[in-house]
């Protein structure tokens, strides 16, 4: 199942967007109503509340009386504290059942409608993250006109919240709200149709995203660091321990380098062994990376055989090739040293571009692409190696 954080200032319309997506076939758990229906009449957490707060804080039909808690807990950090210990497992446990409903109704994607999800940092939590973006100015204006908040508050609730730069940052998708509703609900389905229902399906099937035949090289992109970032997060949160080292590699990890629109991620287990247990292959497959099992090794440049497994994304709106390597073997070494050699040399990055526009012009078909690579590899190795020696490089982790 697809798991979608949707997020958004106060007024960004985020209700809207989240209304769509349910029109079009997703679930939608709205974390402010879990949020409420966790302290309704009846459930074990109002009860701890009065016992905590007292029963003044109930009205008269037995109900949370909202205003009177927030008066309680405002300003007093402990308060607040112990409130949230109470809340926080009943919000998390309430919504992780209605996940498994969702699951086991046989639910293709899912939507967590999460207003504080960049402030609380659960991005990691989703296969990808929607920001509804709207500018502040027009929020403020839509809150005040379309649903009676004075303009201070309206103003004071954002200022709580994270900024918009923040908020973009976190986001996988960014729909904008700018425009007409007509033109919001347009860019929700073309999303619904082009990525969220052919990613939830390539997941169900345990299947790679499509990709085209052919290579095509994309000028360099600024964001190619923290979309690795976001991604490894999201690995690291669904693997644990297991995951030793986890690292963004490859022509996109190099700064200004021409590139495929391929974020590489390495990542470093204890063993072959452990790359290999059917419990993690299962866990990459349903964080979106399926195994490709017929590439098993990389060949090196003596000739021996690098092992490596290789998985590959389920989303089409991004590709990643996602090599799994022990620590400290001879490949994972290599993949680290080509990426630091290249960020630390320009004539080397000179040559590979030139490389690759090269290979792409004569052999734009995926496998001939690499293959026609392959030659410049065996040729540059010594000269990796020597920078290597000469700076005492060893491996980090960039
Ligand atoms: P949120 O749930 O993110 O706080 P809402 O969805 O409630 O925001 O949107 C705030 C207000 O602006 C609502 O009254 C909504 O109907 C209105 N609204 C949302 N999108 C648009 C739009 N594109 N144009 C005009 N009004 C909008």
């Amino acid at each position: 199942m697809l798991h979608l954080g949707l997020t958004g200032g106060i007024g960004s319309g985020k209700s809207t967007v989240a209304a769509r997506l349910r029109e079009l076939g997703a679930v939608v758990l709205d974390a402010d109503a879990i949020a409420r229906e966790v302290v309704a009449e009846g459930e074990p957490a109002l009860a701890r509340i009065a016992e905590r707060f007292g029963t003044d804080l109930l009205t008269a039909d037995g109900e949370l009386d909202r205003p009177a808690l927030g008066r309680v807990v405002f300003g007093d950090p402990a308060a607040l504290r112990d409130l949230e210990e109470i809340t926080h497992p009943a919000i998390w446990e309430r919504t992780a059942r209605l996940r498994e409903e969702a699951r086991a109704a046989g639910s293709r994607v899912l939507v967590h409608d999460m207003p504080l999800l960049v402030e609380k940092s659960m991005g990691a939590e989703y296969h990808l993250v929607l920001v509804v973006d709207t500018d502040v100015e027009t929020r403020v204006r839509r809150l005040v006109e379309h649903r009676g908040i004075p303009e201070e508050d309206a103003r004071a609730r954002m200022r709580a919240q994270v900024s918009d730069t923040e908020r973009r940052a976190a986001a996988d998708i960014v729909v904008d709200n700018n425009g007409t509703p007509d033109e919001t609900l347009a860019q929700v389905d073309r999303l619904w149709t082009e990525r969220l229902t052919p990613f939830a399906d390539n997941l169900a099937a345990g299947r790679r995203a499509a990709r085209p035949a052919e290579v095509t090289l994309v000028d360099p992109d600024a964001a190619w660091p923290e979309t690795a970032e976001r991604l490894i997060a999201r690995i690291r949160h669904g693997l644990g321990e297991r995951v030793v080292t986890a690292d963004h590699v490859g022509s996109t990890a190099v700064t200004g380098l021409v590139a495929k629109d391929v974020i590489d991620l390495q990542l470093g287990v204890a063993s072959m062994a452990e790359a290999d247990d059917p419990e993690l292959v299962e866990a990459l497959a349903a964080l979106g990376y399926p195994r490709s099992a017929h590439i098993d090794r990389d060949e090196s440049k003596d000739g021996s055989l690098w092992p490596k497994r290789f998985h590959t994304s389920a989303d089409p709106g991004r590709m990643v090739h996602l090599h799994v390597r022990e620590v400290g073997s001879p490949g994972w070494r290599w993949a680290l040293l080509f990426r630091d050699w290249l960020r630390a040399e320009g004539p080397a990055r000179a040559d590979y571009a030139a490389l690759k526009e090269r290979a792409v012009a004569e052999h734009p078909r995926w496998e001939e692409y690499a293959e026609a690579k392959e030659p410049w590899f065996a040729e540059i190795e010594g000269r990796a190696q020597a920078w290597a020696d000469s700076t005492g490089w060893a491996p980090g982790h960039g």
